[in-house]
């Protein structure tokens, strides 16, 4: 639990940044699909028209997300937009010839989820143009929306939504994990639960539940059941105390 408290989650290690882009409303609606998946930091770099932070439509479609619209900052150049940042993500509808390691989406979160150190940018383009080459050639990776072949362009608010929801899934998967690992006990070594195993045979031999000169499949098949189960220390202990209660009942026949 403590880990998860003091590493940055992904929702305070993410950017989203827009360059050119034309529509005010989808500025607007890209700031609500970030606020509805958790996360805060918009970056416009060089809007195509005026006063994009307090645009009527731009306001109007951010609904309530107002506050990330208002905190956006808005920069002439890409370079500024991405102070800070030590893995940019180009998100693009076109694959290049010249281009980073492509990732879908889901590549792309599981990635940035699982390292804390990774301080992302998410870079969309312009509704009409997308990201020009110079963008996407210093960029870590391109991430692609593997859209229909014969109709790949969403629009952008939309494409930005399936990213920060993906983001979003893998964050959460990571606190999960990270927080099973506070609840659970020390995991047991394969030699502790060998020893287990040893035990548990015998006591099923004595109670006369398995026939040592017909053993038949029992064994392998606790054992894979045991194996689903990620077996702890205390677990095996407890495994073997309820073996050893048994032989002290029914002492093996030698
Ligand atoms: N005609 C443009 C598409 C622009 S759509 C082009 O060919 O590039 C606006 C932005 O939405 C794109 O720059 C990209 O950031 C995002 N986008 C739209 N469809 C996408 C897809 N299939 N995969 C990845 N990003 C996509």
């Amino acid at each position: 639990m403590k880990q998860a408290e003091s590493t940055p989650t992904l929702f305070s290690r993410l950017r989203v940044v827009l360059v050119e882009t034309s529509r005010p409303g989808n500025i607007g609606s890209v700031a609500r699909a970030m606020k509805t998946m958790g996360f805060g930091e918009l970056v416009l770099v060089a809007p195509r028209f005026e006063g994009a932070l307090e645009h009527e439509e731009a306001v109007a479609f951010a609904s309530g997300a107002q506050d990330i619209l208002a905190n956006a900052r808005i920069v002439d150049d890409i370079g500024a937009a991405l102070e800070g940042i030590n893995f940019a993500a180009a998100v693009s509808a076109r694959l290049r010839e010249f281009s980073p390691p492509v990732l879908t989406p889901r590549a792309l979160a599981g990635q940035v989820a699982a390292s804390p150190e990774l301080h992302t940018a998410l870079i969309f383009g312009n509704e009409r143009f997308g990201l020009p080459n110079e963008i996407v050639e210093r960029c870590n990776v391109l991430v692609n929306i593997p859209a229909n072949p014969d109709y790949s362009s969403l629009n952008l608010a939309q494409a930005a939504q399936l990213l920060v929801y993906e983001c979003r899934m893998a964050a959460l998967d990571g606190q999960r994990a990270a927080s099973q690992v506070g609840f659970h006990g020390e995991a047991a070594s394969v030699a502790q639960i060998d020893g287990m195993y040893a035990h548990l045979e015998q006591a099923l031999v004595a109670v006369g539940f398995l026939d040592a000169d017909n053993p038949r499949k029992l064994m392998p098949r606790l054992k894979r059941l045991f194996a689903r189960t990620q077996l702890e220390t205390e677990e095996v202990n407890i495994l073997r105390g309820i073996a050893r209660q048994i032989l002290a009942r029914c002492p093996p026949r030698d």
